[in-house]
């Protein structure tokens, strides 16, 4: 029951790492930010080991909202980081050439559900606005009908839209793979040195390793454990329902609860990690009855019917101090992507590129984005 939606479907697996070698570069972890780099990199005729745990998109990245949104979790109107802003909204528009089918571009709503969230959610559309970014605003009686009932209104982000997280990331490891990079399932790196990653018995010696485990980050390197959180956040689907209600993605009570209907009906539905937000600190990604209880609530005041519930699953999220991610060189030949705070779909493909054009020799001006949390970690 607790496999994701997302990743219950066939498989072709990677085998497992079963003797040493020598590659150029070693990336730990097959998420969406290992891959894109790895796909970078081999492109460019790097030679490129992942090193994945699980499976591939067996952590945040086959296990998520499916939200492909622009932007980060810091919020907009606090911090104007335009430059951020533009750097997402680029990778989202190579979304439907990686992603395929497995992309919907069909923007994105946010909604209300008070007062107060309404002049927050305003605020964010005119700093966007303003700053020239695409946004439009929506009454409470534009809303879709099944919102209205809870809603005052909100808006909407016209690039944004709905990823298929398991097939996203198979797919993003079959481009990677094509362009030349081997990738090992089934291999947990135990040990990351200058010039070398241990995955148990085998020894990957290597130029450069980037590390792109996100909120699975505990153990990998000690840096991160100090600056990055991990925190479980839980989802279910529900069997498909008879009609469709939900064309976009919808995010409410500032992101705390989030949904988006699959093209076979289903409602894919996350959130209320702030109803136990302590022991949601956590990097067991494994999910609770109260939680789901919770959750399987709030969809069947949404749907006005108690849902029937075909799948649960938790995974974990990567938090930072200022909610930004740590992207780059934390050691000389050790590089780091990861901390997304929760919203890494569309920065983990843009942040995994930053760090294969840094090792390419060619750093993005972007890469400037992240200094300070990557200096911040460093000492
Ligand atoms: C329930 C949930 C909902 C979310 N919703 C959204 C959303 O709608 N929109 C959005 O933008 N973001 C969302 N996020 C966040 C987003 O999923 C992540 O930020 C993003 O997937 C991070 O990708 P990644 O590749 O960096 O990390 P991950 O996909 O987590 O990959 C890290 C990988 O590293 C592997 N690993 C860890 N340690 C080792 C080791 N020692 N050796 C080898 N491998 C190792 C893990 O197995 C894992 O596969 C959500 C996250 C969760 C959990």
């Amino acid at each position: 029951m607790s496999v994701p939606y997302w990743l219950d479907l066939p498989n072709e697996a990677y085998p497992p790492l079963d003797a040493d070698e020598t590659v150029d570069v070693a990336v730990v972890g097959g998420g969406v930010t290992g891959l894109a780099c790895a796909r970078v990199l081999a492109a460019a005729g790097v030679r490129v080991r992942v090193l994945e745990a699980r499976g591939v998109g067996g952590g945040a990245s086959g296990r998520n909202g499916g939200f492909a949104l622009r932007g980060g979790a810091e919020p907009y109107p606090a911090t104007r980081a335009r430059e951020l802003w533009a750097l997402t909204e680029g990778a989202l528009a190579r979304l439907p050439e990686l992603a395929g089918d497995a992309f919907r571009h069909v923007g994105s709503l946010r909604v209300a559900a008070s007062d107060e969230e309404l002049a927050a959610v305003r605020d964010e559309h005119d700093a966007l606005r303003e700053d020239g970014f695409a946004v439009e605003w929506v009454e409470a009686g534009e809303l879709p009908p099944l919102l209205r009932p809870h809603f005052l209104g909100g808006l909407r982000n016209p690039p944004d839209g709905a990823l298929e997280p398991g097939r996203w990331a198979r797919r993003l490891a079959a481009l990677a793979a094509r362009a030349g990079a081997a990738i090992a399932e089934g291999t947990r790196v135990t040990a990351v040195e200058p010039g070398a990653v241990r995955a148990g018995p085998h020894t990957v010696s290597c130029g450069a390793v980037v590390v792109a485990t996100d909120g699975y980050s505990d153990g990998v390197l000690p840096e991160l454990a100090a600056a990055i959180r991990p925190a479980r956040a839980q989802m279910l689907a529900t069997a498909p329902l008879t009609e469709r209600h939900f064309d976009a993605p919808v995010y409410a009570r500032e992101g705390w609860d989030y949904w988006q209907q699959a093209p076979d009906g289903r409602l894919l539905i996350g959130g209320w990690r702030d109803a136990e937000l302590e022991r949601e600190f956590t990097s067991v990604d494994e999910p609770t009855p109260t939680l789901q209880a919770r959750i399987e609530e709030f969809a069947g005041r949404l749907l006005g019917s108690p849902p029937s519930v075909t799948h649960r699953w938790a995974g974990l999220l990567g938090f930072t101090e200022d909610l930004r991610p740590l992207v780059g060189e934390l050691r000389e030949g050790v590089w780091v992507s990861a901390g997304y705070s929760g919203h890494g779909n569309v920065l983990a493909l843009a942040c995994g590129e930053l760090v294969a054009q840094a090792i390419l020799g060619r750093p993005a001006p972007e890469l400037e984005l992240f200094e300070a949390g990557v200096e911040r970690a460093r000492n």
